[in-house]
């Protein structure tokens, strides 16, 4: 890794918080902006998206993650955003990052990934987590405001077919909306060989609608899986925020990511950069440190190395959504990168 082009000839050295946690995840969201309106993330209109001028290009991200690799001990970059298929040019800009040397990921809801799925794996994208919250048609388009559904079942395929796997699907259930999927899910996910991970909603939403009690919790999840699947417990690989289950007698795996009722702070290994610069020690952080302004004012990499190893130092030993104090951060989920 420190033989990455463009870093210095010694090894990286861990990018360590004050609880000893090692972080070695960046998170990159590429853009802000979505072509779905998914209710739980967004309101219907939109959002105030940030000038292009604001948004860091391809040099400034390269820049940060030969940083963070070569200096601070990154080993996998997962792109994400906001949608970050809409990012113009993406196949170069991964190959770009990839040569770095890091693991490279997306994050995407998969509109468009059926054209772009083979020169991103080219590029040297390794895998992709597709979110996909049900299998009808207008359901669909009610959860996400775009009648879309058959591009994400196509971007599927492909991503498969290009080697991306093994490719995940990500579904956030809501109470009343597609809980009553969750089994139907899964078993899409095992018939066709992707991993089915559900995810706690999260108080991340940008019009602040979010409502704990509509929130279907990782035991209600286990609970409707366990009347169409046998479990056999796999447990957390690693630093990795998915508790897992086997499928007994398949290869089959199936995670939940249960922020909200069993937070993995204490394991957490990410940073995360947003589209415009600011570096995040956390996806509840209420504090960002200015990495474009570094950037842009002709700081050179120490400094950025120094900024970036002071706001990890910062971070929190944990988030605190279920504590009387919390307080949401001031940006949505989809300007952080999810
Ligand atoms: N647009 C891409 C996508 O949907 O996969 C990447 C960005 S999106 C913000 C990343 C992930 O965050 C998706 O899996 C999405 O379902 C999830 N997400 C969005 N809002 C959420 C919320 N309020 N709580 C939990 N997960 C959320
Ligand atoms: Fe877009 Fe992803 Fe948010 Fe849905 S969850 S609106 S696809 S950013």
């Amino acid at each position: 890794m420190n033989t990455a082009p463009g870093s210095m000839n010694t090894a990286p050295r861990p990018l360590l918080d004050r609880f000893g946690r090692v972080h070695t995840d960046l998170r990159v969201s590429l853009t802000d902006r979505c072509n779905l309106r998914c209710t739980y993330c967004m309101p219907a209109e939109g959002l105030d998206w940030l000038p292009r001028a604001q948004t860091l290009d391809d040099d400034e991200v390269v820049r940060l993650v030969r940083i963070a690799v070569g200096r601070l001990g990154i080993a996998s970059v997962r792109l994400t955003g906001g949608e970050p298929l809409l990012r113009r040019g993406l196949p170069d800009l991964v190959g770009r990052i990839a040569a770095l040397g890091p693991e490279v990921s997306l994050t995407t809801n998969g509109i468009g990934l059926a054209r772009t799925a083979v020169a991103l794996r080219a590029a040297g994208l390794e895998r992709v987590n597709v979110s996909l919250d049900t299998l009808r048609p207008e359901r669909f388009a009610r959860i996400t405001r775009r009648d879309r559904i058959e591009d994400v079942f196509a971007g599927l395929a492909a991503a498969r077919a290009a080697g991306l796997g093994p490719v995940k699907v990500n579904a956030v259930p809501v109470r009343g909306v597609n809980e009553d999927e969750i089994p139907e899910l899964a078993a899409f996910a095992v018939e066709h060989g992707y991993r089915m991970r559900f995810i706690e909603s999260m108080p991340l939403d940008a019009q602040g609608a979010w409502d704990r009690s509509a929130m279907v919790t990782a035991a209600e999840v286990l609970e409707r899986l366990g009347e169409r699947f046998d479990l056999v417990p796999v447990g957390r690989r690693g630093n990795a925020p998915a508790e897992e289950w086997r499928v007994a007698g398949t290869d089959a795996v199936i995670g939940v990511i249960a922020s909200v009722t069993r937070p993995f702070c204490g394991g957490c290994d990410r940073v995360r950069l947003t589209a415009d610069g600011q570096l995040r020690n956390c996806l509840f952080a209420t504090e960002e440190s200015d990495l474009r302004a570094l950037l842009r004012g002709g700081a050179d990499d120490d400094r950025i190395e120094a900024a970036w190893r002071a706001s990890v130092a910062g971070k929190g030993p944990g988030h605190a959504v279920n504590s009387a104090d919390f307080v949401r951060p001031d940006r949505p989920m989809s300007a952080i990168g999810g």
